[in-house]
């Protein structure tokens, strides 16, 4: 069964329960990274900076506290391979829906990769407002 790195775990345990909930369930059967979950404003600034993220501090979800946001990427990491990152999204957006049933979490979640424009395929944040 796959596990997280500590890395992976430390940046896991900033993310909001949820997030975190369905992270937890879905490393049982598929193994991934997790790249970001919280970030500060030096963090936020330099993503923008490197094209990382379109939004300055504070306006990203993962600058909240916990984040509601967390960046995912299959292990091991091939970014030319976007077929991976939909087939990890999938598996994530099944299992939540089937804990949002069983009454284990209440978000519903966007992905980056569903937007219009540029997508960005890692990041998965929870619908808010
Ligand atoms: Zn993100």
């Amino acid at each position: 069964m796959p596990s997280f790195s500590q890395k992976s775990e430390e940046r896991l345990s900033t993310c909001h329960p949820d997030l975190q909930a369905v992270c937890r369930e879905l490393i049982k059967q598929y193994d991934f990274a997790v790249l970001c979950g919280h970030r500060n404003k030096a963090e936020q600034n330099a993503a923008f900076d490197a094209g990382n993220s379109r939004l300055i501090y504070p306006q990203s979800k993962h600058n909240a506290k916990p984040s509601l946001a967390v960046d995912i990427a299959p292990y091991p990491i091939d970014w030319s391979n976007l077929m991976r990152f939909r087939e990890m999204l999938h598996r994530f957006d099944a299992l939540a829906k089937l804990m949002r049933q069983r009454g284990e979490i209440g978000s519903e979640f966007e992905y980056g990769a569903d937007w219009s424009g540029l997508k960005d395929y890692p990041h998965i944040e929870m619908k808010t407002g």
